[in-house]
């Protein structure tokens, strides 16, 4: 098994390399999916995050209100603290067991928003990570529909790319197109994962 890393700010393309490795038969682990399939209704995981931040973080039909929590860990670093050592150890649980059932010889690719932030680079076999230009990841996330404002905050909260560069074994260039892009993971498929599973 092959285990690959992928991150990258927000907006700097991740799912579309996910999407195009996954085309390469990678078998894809998504974080952020992951983290909310662990808060869904029913769950321990949610439970734990209503003990922790009371009934006002739940919506109407008794889902998760994430504007509600949103605002609250936004607000209070030691509460965001909190919700991440909820939400964590599930999520790496869950990815666990995704993992145990992928064939030997599979390449799993986890996109991991926050693997630089959360210290997460050793953990792989390779760290792959995606980069574009500031002014591109702001105008393709308006585009997806945040206000530039939000854009901005967002990119300011996350590690800087010098940060990211640092952890990375396979930088991809996302600033131009999608054919551009595209030919990179061809590449990089070519050069370093199919050779590292023969
Ligand atoms: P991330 O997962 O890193 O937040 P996405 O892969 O969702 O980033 O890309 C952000 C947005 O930009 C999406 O709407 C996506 O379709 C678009 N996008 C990604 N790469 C390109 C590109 N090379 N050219 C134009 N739009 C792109």
């Amino acid at each position: 098994m092959l285990r690959i890393g992928l991150t990258g700010g927000i907006g700097s393309g991740k799912s579309t390399v996910s999407k195009l490795l996954a085309e390469r038969g990678a078998i894809i682990v998504d974080a952020d999916r992951i983290a909310r399939e662990v808060l869904e209704p029913g769950t321990p995981g949610l439970a734990g995050v209503v003990d922790a931040f009371g009934s006002g973080v739940l919506a109407g039909d008794g889902s998760l209100d994430r504007a509600a929590l949103a605002a609250i860990v936004f607000a209070d670093e030691g509460a965001r603290r909190r919700l991440d050592a909820l939400v964590h150890p599930l999520v790496r649980q869950r990815s666990g067991e995704l993992i145990a059932v992928a064939p030997a010889d599979a390449v799993v690719v986890n996109d991991v928003p926050l693997l630089v932030e959360t210290g997460q680079a050793g953990s792989y076999d390779l760290v792959v990570v995606v980069e574009a230009d500031p002014e591109v990841r702001v105008a393709r996330l308006v585009e997806r529909g945040l206000t530039e404002a939000d854009a901005r905050a967002r990119i300011a909260a996350q590690a800087t790319d010098e940060q990211r560069r640092a952890a990375a074994d396979v930088l991809l260039d996302n600033s131009g197109t999608l054919e551009e892009l595209a030919e990179q993971v061809d590449r990089f498929w070519v050069e370093r994962v199919v050779p590292a599973t023969r």
